[in-house]
């Protein structure tokens, strides 16, 4: 009895003293990781914003007003009062959340009716919702292949494309960023497999979040078609004010209703607040009600949330011209900081890296920004390819002429600065 309560007293203590010498190991570990960061001067830390999100904001421990160029809040919406008067009424209508997923008690008549606005929006037959793009990039790709199937994806595919493909069976094919050629040689290397019945799908960004390029589409539907393959599109940096009238990168080429998938987010220029989809043909949006691990097994999105991008969609097709404004503002700002000598990336983007080079000099850059009132981050790796460190510049409709002049001078004063340019 007693030899029997020693050995439980033991067995019990030894799991203890391993696991604060593997706390010991990990924090160790840890710790190094981290400072290897901070030596490589590509800590990233985050500024606390006090106010709503705008172009003109107020962050933690300053009284300054700053000038806001790193939101992905394209079209301003993000504090507009229609918006958030529709999301305090869904709120008193609806409720904070629904304590569900979709499938047991977490769907209201507002999440099928923005489905089918999102449908329409794009021309499509149906659409799901999920609680975030990143979700709606897990679902697709699992779900839709198998491991006779092949996958065939930009190299410069936003993370979540690639951590969506990662939980995929299919074979894994990678063509270099644009490159029409590349990915025709991929898509015969994908014929080898000769079946029949496979589905080789391309995937790409639609506009691609840290170069500010377009992908072409065009180019990529005509291989598709020659090579009997499916085209996926995320279109988070294009949904809403990319194209004529906000359709993204399909619109822009003229080619509304070719792509075979479409992903996408609500948390950028359709209101700013979360949440992603898939759109497409019925029988896709039911397999992935069906099967698709993030919708079946995360929340629904809460009501206010799925009114404020009801209410976003309204604004874009009600006023076609939204748009407009925030190509112009690229455009200025884009030409303006060409003519100083400063290099731009990216085609005719609201999105304009700044190229830097050089980690560090990123980061210090944008604290010199920020010490002139205007907030921009730096980039550098992971985000980015070592090297390649840059400050994303993110222009709004929201910008007037005189925020673009106010940033561009700063930019030029802080370039002769660090000597980037003369
Ligand atoms: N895809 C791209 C290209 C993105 O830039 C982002 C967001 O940064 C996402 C997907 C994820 O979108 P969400 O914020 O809705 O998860």
């Amino acid at each position: 009895m007693v030899s029997t309560c020693l050995l439980l007293l033991s067995l019990r203590y030894t799991p203890i003293r391993h696991t604060s010498t593997l706390a010991k190991v990990i924090k160790n570990r840890l710790n190094l990781e981290l400072d290897s960061i901070r030596q490589a001067g590509t800590w990233k830390s985050e500024r606390i914003i006090s106010t709503s999100q705008s172009s003109h904001i107020k962050i933690e421990n300053s009284e300054n007003d700053l000038l806001n160029f790193c939101a992905n809040n394209y079209l301003g919406l993000a504090n507009n009062s229609e918006i958030i008067h529709a999301a305090k009424k869904a709120l008193d209508d609806y409720g904070a959340g629904l304590s569900s997923v979709r499938f047991i008690c977490g769907t209201q008549t507002i999440h099928k009716q923005l489905e089918q606005r999102i449908a329409k929006f794009h021309q499509r037959e149906d659409a799901i919702l999920y609680i975030s793009c990143f979700d709606a990039n897990a679902g697709i790709f699992e779900t839709l292949l198998k491991e006779q199937d092949c996958i065939i994806s930009d190299e410069l595919n936003h993370a979540s494309i690639i951590d969506g493909i990662r939980l995929c069976k299919a074979k894994r094919l990678r063509y270099k960023h644009k490159d029409m050629s590349d990915l025709e040689l991929k898509l015969k290397e994908s014929y080898n497999e000769n079946h029949d019945n496979i589905i080789r799908l391309i995937a790409t960004d639609g506009v691609f979040s840290m170069d500010g390029t377009i992908a072409p589409l065009s180019d990529i539907k005509y291989l598709a078609d020659k090579y009997n393959g499916l085209i996926f599109v995320d279109e988070c940096h294009a949904t809403g004010f990319f194209g004529r009238t906000g359709r993204g990168t399909e619109e822009y080429f003229n080619m509304i209703g070719t792509i075979d998938i479409i992903n996408s987010t609500l948390g950028k220029a359709l209101g700013g607040a979360a949440g992603g989809y898939t759109t497409g043909s019925k029988v896709l949006i039911d397999l992935l009600r069906q099967r698709s691990r993030p919708y079946l097994f995360s929340n629904t999105l809460p009501p206010p949330v799925v009114a404020s991008a009801i209410k976003a969609i309204d604004l874009i097709e009600n006023n076609p011209n939204l748009p407009e404004r925030v190509h112009e503002n690229a455009k200025y700002f884009r030409n303006e900081m060409q003519k100083l000598g400063f290099k731009i990336l990216g085609d005719n983007h609201p999105i304009c890296p700044v190229m830097l080079g050089d980690a560090r000099l990123a980061s210090q850059f944008a604290d010199e920004m920020l010490k002139r009132g205007i907030y921009v981050i730096g980039f550098s790796y992971p985000v980015v390819p070592k090297d390649r460190a840059r400050i994303r510049v993110q222009v709004s409709a929201a910008h007037s002429k005189d925020d673009l002049q106010r940033c561009i001078n700063a930019f030029a004063e802080v370039g002769r600065q660090f000597k980037v340019i003369k």
